[in-house]
């Protein structure tokens, strides 16, 4: 018997093809009346077409979300739903849209609903790292857990396969940091296996056919559970590496995760051989020792980016990059080792082969 402590609150998640057709009944269900919709700019068409039927119940609309949840963004979105007085928040998008979402929320404390359009995984947990000073932060809050989440994949088919697999690989990132984690338990092993599983099912079929519903169904359900395994926590050392490069050297967050994910994996290897075991047969390797191939493989299968080189580090950066994740670490299975971080780095920004260097 393994001991452990699980801890999830419950949610109402909604998934199927037009799914977002019941927006007005979820929001009724909540209580609410007065929803303001959030949003990423360029996205406000999407936003106002499948948050129309709402009628004088959305009163207003914030397109101004942005990647990293920079905490002034956060603070103008705070003030608009003040104005108008809203009692609930609709985001419609990905992790950006939600992170506002959840920014807006930890302050005013009203429902959130999420319309999910990306893989982040986001819309399943009360975390949220905030760009503040520079740095990304992480905060954690009850008021930042989304109340309902809808998954309707005729709203996903126009995301572009460029953006599609890397945000699929964020999701993988959260389902592999759960598994290698100091904590695990049966029901986060469990969903983790499920979420790579689909992903790894969903994503290659994508990448070949963009409008393919099913297979952008089966992508939101890999979401909704490499989300719960985001929400019953394992981040490690591989999320503390994509929140520093993605957040202090403003590189783009899903591709970092994907670019950094195998070779985060293989320093994770030697401590956590049974878990490697587990994500290598979930990905369908048969070396079962080679977790982090496998992903790298799923990443090149997708074509997703492959080194830090390609989403913009500059190789100048690596040391003051490998100084910032020494400090304020998230626990990890392996040890922090300074100079083996500043390797892996190195290895990533070359998109050397994982686990040689
Ligand atoms: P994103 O939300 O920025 O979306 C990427 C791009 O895709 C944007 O330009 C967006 O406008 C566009 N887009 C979204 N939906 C679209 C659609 N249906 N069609 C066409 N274009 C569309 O990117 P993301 O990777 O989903 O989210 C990244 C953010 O989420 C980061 O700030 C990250 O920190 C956060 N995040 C948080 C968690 C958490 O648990 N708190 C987990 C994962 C990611």
């Amino acid at each position: 018997m393994q001991p452990f402590t699980h801890d999830i609150a419950p949610g109402r998640v909604v998934l199927g093809a037009g799914a977002v057709d019941k927006l007005s009944a979820e929001i009724e269900l909540l209580g609410a009346s007065r929803a303001l919709v959030l949003a990423t700019p360029g996205r406000e068409e999407q936003a106002d077409a499948a948050t129309s039927s709402l009628g004088s119940a959305r009163v207003g609309l914030f397109a101004k979300a942005k990647m990293h949840t920079p905490v002034d963004v956060s603070a103008a979105g705070q003030a608009e739903a003040r104005r108008l007085n809203a009692d609930c928040l609709v985001t419609i998008g990905g992790g950006s849209a939600i992170g506002l979402g959840k920014g807006v929320a930890l302050e005013l404390g009203i429902p959130l609903i999420c319309i999910v359009t990306t893989y982040s995984g986001s819309e399943m947990t009360d975390a949220c790292g905030m760009l503040d000073g520079g740095r990304k932060v992480m905060h954690q809050s009850p008021n930042m857990r989304p109340k309902t989440v809808i998954y309707d994949p005729e709203l996903t088919v126009g995301l572009p396969p460029s953006i599609s697999g890397p945000s699929g690989m964020n999701a993988v990132a959260h389902c592999v940091s759960a598994i290698c984690s100091l904590n695990p338990t049966p029901m986060k092993s469990l969903i983790s296996l499920e979420g790579i599983r689909a992903m790894a099912d969903a994503l290659p079929r994508i990448y070949q056919n963009p409008d393919d519903i099913d297979a952008r169904g089966d992508a939101l359900y890999g979401a909704w559970n490499c989300g719960i395994a985001a929400g019953l926590g394992g981040r490690g050392l591989h999320h503390k590496l994509a929140h520093v490069v993605g957040g202090s050297f403003g590189l783009p967050h899903a591709e970092t995760h994907t670019v950094l994910l195998p070779y985060s994996t293989a320093y994770n290897a030697p401590a956590v051989p049974d878990a490697m075991a587990t994500i290598a047969n979930a990905l369908g390797q048969s070396n079962s020792a080679d977790a982090a191939g496998a992903l790298s493989n799923l990443s090149k299968t997708i074509g997703a980016p492959a080194s830090l080189k390609a989403v913009g580090m500059l190789e100048s950066d690596l040391d003051k990059a490998a100084d910032e994740v020494m400090e304020n670490q998230y626990p990890n299975a392996a040890p922090y080792d300074r100079n083996k971080i500043r390797a892996l780095l190195q290895a990533a920004f070359e998109g050397a082969e994982p686990g040689a260097q």
